[in-house]
């Protein structure tokens, strides 16, 4: 018989305990046959190793017993995605592309993209809740994408501690050497996580809420949920239970201010308008001016960038606490929009201002590398292949 864990990681089967909630180590531990009195201690200690320390290998473990360390490593392993390429941008932002654990022996592991941003006070990760995306948004990239499939919860938190290992953001990691990360005693280069990546995160609630919960966990990642932000295009009967379920900060993908045009943008609009959108905005729970929802809003040229829209945005977003964040559009090939100029966007930005609101307009980051927002995994897809055709 072959023994499981000499086999190389890609051709073993066995199930990684990084990434998993804490209720997950603990039913794993039980079938591994650990006697009930004892889960709450074990799982204690994993949890610390894996989501604290940042270990890969149970032998690391130097409070579990040496034969303990030996049997968990012939039942499981510790194993995140794995970095498959690295983009680093000339702005700092690098961009993976992760290859995730096969499910299952015919799988050949599912490649998704997350993305950092550092800017000089904090440094943010992008990441993804879905390979791919059901919904298709006209000015999304992600969209055209056929392949999808929800990911599970250690594959969500997966992103976060491979990014963290690269970075050299656990306890005794090391800074990668070609700079931008932001550094310092204390210092995080991850302080603030975005489900802004690939995907509808709304549409895989469970997993997202078990997984900001895990990285908002304080004796782990320890991350504050003011510093999650889970980003919708609208599916409106989930947004309660977003904040029922774990709270984050919610982003809202508005990008028009009539159904007739926001249908055309966002044809999930059809179902849930931005009436109801908006309503289930004033209830999410927990709302208050210290904790704003923000508003994203795309500038496409000649489309939704009027000085009207701008006035109009601000009398629609009336009573919510809210911010305004406007997007200069990030093209792809063969795209249906343009960016609007940068003198409209100035204008939509000064009108968005005047009626009370900070109107960052977010930088654009990373487009050398299409690791803007909407442009992931397609246009990584075709310049592997182009490779792929170039090199044969
Ligand atoms: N599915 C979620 C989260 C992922 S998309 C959502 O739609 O909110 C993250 C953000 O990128 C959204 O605000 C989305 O509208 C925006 N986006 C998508 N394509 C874009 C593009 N080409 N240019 C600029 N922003 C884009
Ligand atoms: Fe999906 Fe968001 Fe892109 Fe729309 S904008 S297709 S919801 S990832």
């Amino acid at each position: 018989m072959i023994n499981a864990s000499l086999l190389p990681a890609s051709l073993s089967n066995k199930a990684s305990l990084a990434g998993l909630s804490r209720r997950e180590i603990a039913s794993a531990l039980l079938q591994h046959g650990i006697a009930e009195r004892e889960i709450r201690m074990r799982v204690n200690q994993l949890w610390h190793w894996i989501y604290y320390r940042g270990v890969t290998d149970f032998d690391q473990m130097l409070n579990i017993s040496k034969t303990l360390r030996q049997s968990l490593s012939e039942a499981y392993n510790l194993r995140l995605p794995e970095i498959v390429e690295e983009q680093v941008s000339t702005d700092g932002t690098r961009k993976w592309l992760l290859r995730l654990p096969p499910t299952n022996d015919q799988d050949k592991g599912a490649e998704i993209e997350c993305v950092y941003i550092p800017e000089s006070d904090r440094g943010t990760l992008c990441v993804s809740s879905q390979v791919g995306c059901t919904l298709t948004c006209s000015f999304c990239h992600t969209g055209t994408q056929k392949l999808v499939r929800n990911l599970s919860t250690s594959e969500i938190v997966g992103q976060l501690l491979v990014a963290r290992h690269r970075l050299g953001d656990f306890p005794e990691g090391v800074r990668p050497d070609n700079g931008m990360v932001p550094s310092g005693e204390g210092v995080r280069a991850i302080s603030n996580v975005v489900f802004m990546g690939m995907g509808e995160p709304l549409y895989n609630l469970n997993n997202v809420s078990e997984a900001v919960d895990i990285m908002a966990d304080g004796e782990g990642l320890s991350l504050s949920k003011r510093r999650i932000t889970v980003s919708t295009s609208g599916v409106v009967p989930e947004i309660e239970k977003l904040g029922e379920q774990c709270s984050p900060m919610l982003a809202i993908s508005l990008h028009a201010v009539n159904d007739e045009l926001r249908n055309k943008l966002i044809p999930l609009n059809k179902k849930y308008p931005i009436k109801d959108l908006l309503f289930a905005c004033q209830n999410y729970p927990g709302v208050s001016n210290a904790r704003r929802i923000t508003f994203e809003y795309v500038m496409l040229k000649n489309i939704n960038d009027k000085p009207e829209d701008a006035r109009e945005l601000v009398r629609l977003l009336k009573g919510i606490p809210a911010k305004i964040n406007l997007i200069p559009f990030n093209p792809w090939p063969s795209a249906p929009y343009e960016c609007s100029d940068w003198s409209t966007i100035e204008q939509f930005s000064d009108i968005v201002f005047n009626a009370g609101y900070a109107s960052p307009v977010r930088t654009p980051r990373g487009r050398d590398i299409y690791a803007a927002c909407g442009q992931l995994k397609s246009e990584t897809e075709k310049l592997r292949a182009r490779i792929r055709m170039t090199n044969t």
